[in-house]
């Protein structure tokens, strides 16, 4: 399915222009407009989905290979040292975009992107309990 007024359905489907790193039956790849780093990807699924909760698993290894020939790109064209490989899900995750698609991002020796802080919980019990409490809502 294609949504008219979806900015990655109209590059998809080649309405709009983008520099294309790569494609195929399921997929398109090209350069993020705004990169954390020179040779930011987005692999986007050529169908309209709009988050990890309603893309179809049957996707899911389309998705992974192209993921993989990316990434080995950047590394072998770029020199990348490293990658990042992810995927924001709702506005209070950063999505701005509500089409599905997974930012692959070269990195290099001390190029200054940080992750985000990473906390504690106050005990093993809250662990248990909240772990409990997500395992008990998987279905
Ligand atoms: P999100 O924040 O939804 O995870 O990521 C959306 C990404 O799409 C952003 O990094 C943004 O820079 C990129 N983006 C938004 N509009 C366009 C566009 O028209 N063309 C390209 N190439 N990238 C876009
Ligand atoms: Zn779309």
């Amino acid at each position: 399915m294609i949504k008219e007024d979806c900015i990655f359905c109209r590059i998809a489907n080649g309405e709009i222009p983008s520099a294309k790193v790569y494609e195929d039956d399921d997929v398109t790849a090209f350069l993020d407009l705004a990169p954390a780093n020179r040779g930011h990807v987005l692999i986007v699924p050529k169908r309209h989905f709009s988050n990890a909760l309603d893309f179809p698993c049957d996707l899911a290894p389309s998705v992974c290979l192209a993921v993989r020939k990316v990434a080995g790109a950047l590394v072998s064209a770029l020199n990348a040292r490293g990658f990042n490989v992810f995927q924001n899900n709702g506005p209070a995750a950063g999505q701005t975009v509500f089409h599905i698609h997974w930012h692959v991002i070269p990195r290099f020796e001390n190029d200054g992107l940080a992750m985000w802080p990473q906390g504690s919980y106050p005990s093993q019990e809250d662990m248990n309990e909240l772990a409990e409490k997500i395992a008990s809502a998987v279905k």
